[in-house]
């Protein structure tokens, strides 16, 4: 007997699954499966996306709703549109053998008429987004009034998301007799609240621990200047060139920045964020399924969609505003059996913020450094020669074969090899040979002080806790009232009633002229310039990775780096005055590089 039969799934249902290859159940589905099919209960399943849930409401509803009928007896909740049509392709899989069946996706950004038609036609299960269900319940285009079973899938998010109206809306169109299953990667507050008000002595199921990442990753951390950030996540992927990973960001803005840079410095970057039009957005996802894009930057929202299952690496490289919100990203690698790496890339503000997720996902960091250049350069060199060893012949050479032959008749095999990998290993050799360490000094360390810092200024502001910022709010304030870049402002330290913050030299004239006559709701906001903290902490020891111009010294603006501190010069004009962020990619030009070679292959402008 199949495991799945034994689970008590029907025959046509086990066929499916056998279709699909599922050898046996995950640990969700065996727990949910036979309690859904015995009973009509209500349910709270604890389980992560990746872990098979789909699988384990959708074939006890597949096996429970009447097939001959029209009538539409089961719903389930989605929060994106991407997850939306995962699941009804997921349903029409598990549902193949059901003959009649009708899966209709509701879900906004496509024609309401057309989703309307599907639903008429007899639609048993409807899979849908709160917002476009809503809508279609008021136009009563939908009617949920006899449905059974309910499926509140990533509730944790839906509720992130806002959507806690739409659903009590939408449930108060539904009967009170149906059985309603919650499914939520974490159990925050608003999830328990749901499951209060609207289900009635729920069973509850968790898979692993509660709030617990899945145990097939890893979780590192890499403590660099909050300048350093972005040369620390080319690095990572340097480090890895067979890297297929998703990047998180806090903000559109930045996930936009952070891909349009990857871009440019030629990495097979994408975006996805709500700010793109869904056309745009399913191109991306196309591409990285495709594995032509390798380095996916996202926010949280917008990657809830993301149903890949064989990314190496999750890239934080900015911790979420919700550290929740942490395992839903991991969550996204060390899918389907596979290993995965989270990473994360903190400065010394963020670092306590660690052990916080420590606690949640009940597994502990490894404190890993950035790979130093000549370590990249290594790790690039090895991975070439591997690629040429498992290269395909291509016999198409053979003609050409004597004359090459004879060009290389006084070179030697050793010689050879030297030559030919050091086309490729030059342009790496050449853009690190002389940058500098990003790795920040330890947590207790104070060479990081940017009040020490020449080239930094440091400002009082009134506005504080009490006036509802923290430290990431407030730097999101200033960054968009001044219109700074991503790290401009840093070192954020927010107190009751007033806060600190540091900028480079560069904008402290930009700062201090916007605040000289600032209101907000009514009171003027004050920005001073504090004092200096003590030449003598600031001078002294000076050794090390100040004085060598590395560590938190490093950034753009540097008035030292013109003198050529810093070593490495850069080839052209760039973008800034830091070595390793103005000079040309080591990713960006290869004679050698076959078109569309795994380095650079949307090698497409900015705009
Ligand atoms: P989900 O958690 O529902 O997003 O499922 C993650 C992936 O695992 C999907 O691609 C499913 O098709 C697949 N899957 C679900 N159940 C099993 C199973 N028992 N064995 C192997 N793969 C499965």
């Amino acid at each position: 007997m199949n495991a799945f039969h034994k689970l008590g799934l029907e025959d046509h249902l086990v066929q499916a699954v056998t279709d699909l290859g599922f050898e046996t159940p995950s640990e969700v589905q065996e727990k949910t499966i036979p309690l859904l099919l015995e009973e009509d209960i209500d349910l709270v399943a604890l389980a992560q996306t990746g872990t098979g849930k789909t699988a384990a409401f959708g074939f006890p509803m597949l096996q429970k709703i009447d097939i001959n009928s029209r009538t539409t007896q089961g719903l389930i909740l989605s929060p994106t549109r991407e997850l939306c049509l995962q699941i009804t392709n997921e349903m029409k899989l598990y549902g193949k053998h059901c003959k009649g069946l009708n899966v209709t996706a509701i879900y906004g950004g496509a024609s309401i008429t057309d989703q309307a038609k599907q639903v008429k036609r007899g639609a048993q299960i409807i899979v849908a987004t709160p917002g476009r269900m809503k809508d279609m319940i008021s136009r009563r285009l939908v009617d949920i009034s006899k449905i059974e079973y309910a499926v509140l899938d990533e509730a944790d998010e839906m509720l992130n998301m806002g959507f806690f109206e739409d659903i009590t809306e939408i449930l108060s169109h539904t009967p009170d007799d149906k059985s309603t299953w919650l499914f939520s990667a974490t159990m925050p507050k608003e999830v328990s609240l749901i499951a209060k008000k609207f289900m009635d002595n729920p069973t509850e199921v968790t898979v692993g621990h509660k709030n617990m990442g899945s145990k097939n990753v890893s979780h590192e951390y890499f403590l660099v200047g909050a300048r350093d950030r972005y040369q620390a996540l080319k690095r990572l992927a340097d480090a890895n060139p067979e890297i297929f990973s998703v990047i998180f960001c806090r903000t559109k803005r930045d996930t936009q920045k952070v891909a349009e840079q990857l871009i440019e410095d030629g990495y097979n970057a994408g975006a996805l964020h709500g700010d793109l039009s869904q056309n745009q957005r399913d191109v991306v996802m196309k591409s990285f399924r495709a594995k032509q894009i390798q380095m996916l930057v996202a926010t949280d929202v917008a990657a809830r969609g993301i149903d890949v299952d064989d990314i190496t690496h999750v890239i934080n490289y900015q911790l979420p505003d919700e550290i929740e919100i942490y395992t839903h990203r991991s969550g996204r690698t060390g899918r389907a059996g596979k290993t995965g790496i989270s990473m994360v890339i903190v400065s010394k503000s963020e670092v306590r913020k660690i052990k916080s997720i420590e606690r949640i996902i009940q597994k502990e960091f490894i404190k890993k450094e950035v790979p130093s250049g000549m370590e990249i350069c290594e790790v690039q060199l090895k991975a070439l020669a591997s690629k040429i060893h498992d290269t395909e012949i291509n016999h198409e050479i053979d003609p050409y074969l004597n004359d090459i032959n004879s060009l290389f008749e006084d070179v030697s095999k050793d010689e050879l090899i030297k030559k030919f990998f050091s086309v490729e290993f030059t342009r790496f050799f050449n853009y690190y040979k002389k940058t500098k360490d990003l790795n920040s000094p330890s947590e207790g360390s104070r060479s990081d002080d940017y009040a020490q810092d020449d080239n930094s200024a440091r400002f009082f502001i009134n506005i504080g806790s009490k006036d509802g910022y923290d430290w990431m709010k407030l730097k999101d304030f200033l960054r968009d009232t001044l219109q700074l870049n991503q790290d401009d402002v840093y070192k954020v330290d927010v107190k009751d009633s007033f806060a600190f913050f540091n900028t480079d030299n560069a904008h402290k004239a930009k700062v201090l002229e916007f605040f000289t006559d600032f209101k907000q709701d009514g009171r003027f906001i004050n920005v001073e310039i504090t004092e200096k903290k003590s030449r003598d902490r600031n001078r002294g020891g000076g050794g090390g990775r100040r004085s060598g111009g590395g560590g938190y010294g490093g950034g753009r603006g540097r008035s030292d780096r013109s003198k050529g501190s810093s070593g490495f010069r850069s080839e052209g004009k760039g973008r800034r005055s830091d070595s390793e962020s103005s000079s040309r990619s080591p990713r960006r030009s290869s004679d050698f590089k076959p078109k569309g070679g795994d380095f650079s292959r949307p090698r497409k402008s900015r705009r």
